[in-house]
């Protein structure tokens, strides 16, 4: 069945409340969570919402924590997301970010302590709508084997960039440093489809498609070989400059219920206006170039097409989501 999307928000809204997440920080959550639906990511969309309650519930998130936002420098900051999640903190330090930018061109921001569980895409579209070019990087707990080693250090760490186009929808990529997101992995074993050759490897190392070797005890590999294991060691460093713990610290596995990762996030605000003009055209011409060359869609064009059917026609629910948000609902009323 299909659902609206506003109504959608406020079902997830109300379950995420129920679960402990302050009322104020539950839209912005809920938001998150559909937006990601409504734009097709769905490794990342309502599938997750089980994961949020399940370390809601167990005590291993703080719905209601308050993040502290520190200046570390004149366009530094460092937040304390005081185990809480990762988009709350960024909402918080957003104005002083914001404001840094625009006074000396660029802004960068760590957070450590914070849980994100989604898409990285939706933290930084908006900056780019308002002109900014933006890269935002999140580590998690250890789920690769990488540069030949045998054991799980690093994350599957994604990473997302947004440039801003003139009159047009930003460019927006997002994408994990393995070759397949831990979301994708679960959505392949739920329907018990096979994964491709080279995702990943079982618990003693050995090559496998099936899902669930992946899931139980294996590891993901990361995309490119050497060189995506390179970028998820960036994106370890970067999103931990913060003091976040690093994947390897992650301590989950002592909480039962505990899915999120207590982890770190970097983020890097630019105002390419502050070069001089003409970017905006210059991108244009880039793009014109890539079209010329073949180019059919533009990363995150595909999201935007979804989004826009989404928001006309409402956002497919499968049965069982629906019974899930809807038995959530009636604990929510009944609490
Ligand atoms: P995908 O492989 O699905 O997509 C990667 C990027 O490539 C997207 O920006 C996509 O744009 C673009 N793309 C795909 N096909 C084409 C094409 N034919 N032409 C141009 N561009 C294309 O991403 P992943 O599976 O690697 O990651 C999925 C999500 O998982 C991401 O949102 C990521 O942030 C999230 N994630 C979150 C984690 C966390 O801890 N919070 C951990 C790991 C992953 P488009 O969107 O338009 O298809």
């Amino acid at each position: 069945m299909k659902i609206a999307v506003a109504k959608l928000q406020s079902l997830v809204g109300q379950v995420l409340v129920h679960h402990g997440v302050a009322p104020a920080r539950a839209p912005l959550l809920a938001t998150t969570v559909v937006a990601a639906e409504r734009d097709g990511s769905r490794s990342h969309g309502l599938q997750r919402l089980a994961g949020y309650v399940s370390s809601l519930s167990s005590g291993w998130v703080d719905g209601a924590a308050e993040p502290i936002v520190h200046e570390a420098g004149p366009s530094l900051l460092k937040v304390d997301a005081r185990n809480g999640f990762a988009q709350v903190a960024l909402a918080e330090a957003m104005p002083r970010l914001r404001a840094m930018a625009a006074g000396h061109g660029s802004a960068v921001l760590t957070t450590a302590n914070g849980h994100h569980f989604a898409a990285l895409w939706p933290d930084i579209e908006p900056l780019a709508a308002e002109g900014y070019v933006a890269l935002t990087m999140v580590n998690t707990r250890a789920r690769m084997v990488v540069w030949q080693g045998t054991r799980k250090v690093l994350g599957t760490n994604p990473m997302a960039f947004a440039c801003p186009r003139k009159a047009q929808p930003p460019v927006v990529w997002d994408q994990a440093s393995s070759v397949m997101s831990q979301g994708d992995v679960l959505l392949a074993s739920a329907a018990k489809r096979p994964l491709s050759e080279g995702v990943g490897v079982d618990a003693t190392g050995k090559a496998t498609t099936d899902p669930d070797a992946v899931l139980k005890d294996g590891a993901l590999l990361p995309f490119g070989g050497i060189k995506g294991g390179s970028l998820a060691f960036m994106i370890e460093v970067l999103a931990t400059l913060g003091g976040a713990r690093f994947g390897f610290e992650d301590d989950s596995g002592k909480i039962p219920g505990a899915v999120t990762s207590n982890a770190g996030q970097f983020l890097l605000l630019i105002d390419p206006r502050r070069f001089g003009g003409g970017f905006l055209d210059r991108i244009e011409a880039l793009i014109e170039q890539l079209r010329d060359a073949g180019t059919g869609r533009l990363p995150g064009d595909l999201r935007y097409e979804r989004r826009r059917i989404a928001e006309r026609d409402g956002i497919e629910v499968s049965p069982d989501m629906h019974e899930y948000l809807t038995r959530k609902g009636r604990d929510a009323s009944a609490a």
